[in-house]
């Protein structure tokens, strides 16, 4: 538990608050805050007959990273993925030159997205990044690990990654 200054909004420890009570700035006194951040971009999921499961956005990225490969739900693209020194995910597609940079916080504003629309259409995100086939993909891929979503929109074919035959000489 922390607590928060209604005014200037600084937080403080719970040792903090038991010796000043109020805010030494405002003077206002100290009230507990809710830290609801790291909650707010869950995605519930809700199956007939099933306890409810909360997908979370770090989670899901952390899932991305991991990831060697993969095939786009939509027009079946593979893919590669690499991680980056600097946290990032370098996207690899199979049929291009071209390699795609991902930040978290690209992949959260999918992520956030999602969560109000569930759409699983790259087009409907193209306002946030050309990315979203791939993100989507990692996504769907992540619900699927946690038991979220049946396997209706799945991609078996990832399983059968052996399908990526000469990718070898990515660097
Ligand atoms: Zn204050």
């Amino acid at each position: 538990m922390e607590f928060i200054c209604p005014k200037c909004k600084q937080i403080h420890s719970v040792m903090f608050q038991k010796t000043n009570k109020n805010c030494q700035d405002c003077e206002m006194k100290l009230i507990p805050f809710k830290n609801n951040n790291s909650n707010n971009d869950g995605i519930i999921f809700k199956q007939e007959n099933q306890p409810e499961i909360k997908a979370k956005c770090l989670d899901a990225w952390r899932y991305f990273k991991e990831l060697k490969e993969g095939i786009t739900m939509y027009q079946s693209k593979e893919f590669r993925i690499t991680n980056s020194f600097n946290g990032t995910i370098i996207i690899h597609p199979a049929l291009s030159k071209c390699d795609y940079t991902l930040k978290y916080s690209k992949f959260k504003e999918v992520w956030k997205e999602y969560k109000g629309t569930r759409s699983n259409h790259p087009g409907d995100y193209c306002d946030i990044t050309i990315l979203a086939s791939y993100i989507l993909t990692a996504m769907n891929m992540y619900f699927e690990k946690i038991g979220a979503q049946s396997t209706e929109i799945r991609l078996s074919k990832s399983k059968d990654s052996g399908i990526l035959p000469n990718w070898d000489d990515l660097k």
